[in-house]
């Protein structure tokens, strides 16, 4: 059975991903920083239905603390060899009002997280000569977004990351594929209001609606068995960007 670290999954897209993961036959470690009320809990839930679950507090910024969660997962599971970086916050400001330690908290979180987590589960997978990594991007990551300037930059960093990655580690054996989500219905959005969700939905979404954990999940899946496929960013956004 296969071991996978989702990354900022104790609510949200993680959350989801982990637990269509576990239900997959996955071995899942459930991450967070701050809500390990609500990693126990879907950890809990998963085991009680017969899957195997573990959790694991740690801020993916901090290389150490990321070091030590994969330690463990090696402990409890065995090597990691499916990794979703899904954790990121956003912080939507005027350019011109960003503070500089708000600037690097979003790059060190957003895009230093990647590199903490997979220079963590690298040796394994090039030893293995196997191995899986998803990359949580955003549509913000392929079009510009006005007030989301740091967000935006790091989400179209990881996709050069996942791109350049991709054709690097294709011959070890290594896929490396990219997310890119639209609105997506969890707490990140409701800074927006009810009413502006309620506009974009009606407005801007082809498809009607707001997206859920659950749509990203479904392609998290898919990518982590789609054997052929690496290198690519996969929009799941109700068709807001065609
Ligand atoms: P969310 O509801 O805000 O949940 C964020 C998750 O990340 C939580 O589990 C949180 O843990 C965790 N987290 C935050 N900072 C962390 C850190 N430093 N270390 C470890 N975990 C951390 O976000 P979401 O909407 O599910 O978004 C998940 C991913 O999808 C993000 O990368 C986001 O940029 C991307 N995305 C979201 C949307 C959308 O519309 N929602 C669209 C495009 C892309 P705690 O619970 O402990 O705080």
């Amino acid at each position: 059975m296969n071991v996978a670290l989702v990354t900022g999954s104790s609510r949200g897209i993680g959350a989801a991903c982990a637990a269509a993961l576990a239900r997959a036959g996955y071995k899942v470690c459930i991450n967070c920083i701050e809500r390990m009320d609500l990693a126990e809990q879907l950890a809990e839930q998963l085991k009680d239905e017969g899957h195997k679950a573990i959790c694991h507090q740690a801020d993916v910024a901090d290389a150490a603390a990321v070091n030590e969660m994969v330690a463990h997962i090696e402990r409890e599971f065995g090597p990691v060899d499916l990794l979703v970086n899904n954790a990121g916050i956003a912080i939507p400001q005027q350019f011109q009002d960003i503070l500089p330690e708000t600037w690097k908290r979003i790059f060190d979180v957003n895009l230093g997280g990647c590199y903490n987590t997979i220079q963590a589960v690298l040796p394994h997978m090039l030893h293995e000569h196997r191995g899986c990594i998803i990359n949580m991007s955003s549509i913000w990551g392929q079009h510009g977004a006005s007030c989301e300037t740091a967000y935006s930059s790091t989400k179209h960093a990881i996709i050069g990351l996942s791109r350049s990655l991709a054709a690097e580690l294709a011959p070890s054996g290594i896929r490396v594929n990219c997310v890119a989500p639209g609105v997506i219905d969890t707490d990140m959005v409701q800074v927006l209001g009810q009413e502006t969700l309620d506009m974009l939905a009606r407005e801007q979404i082809p498809l009607g609606r707001l997206g859920k954990a659950e749509d990203i999940a479904h392609t998290v899946l898919y990518l982590a068995e789609a054997g052929y496929t690496t290198g690519q960013v996969i929009g799941v956004d109700g068709g807001f960007i065609i």
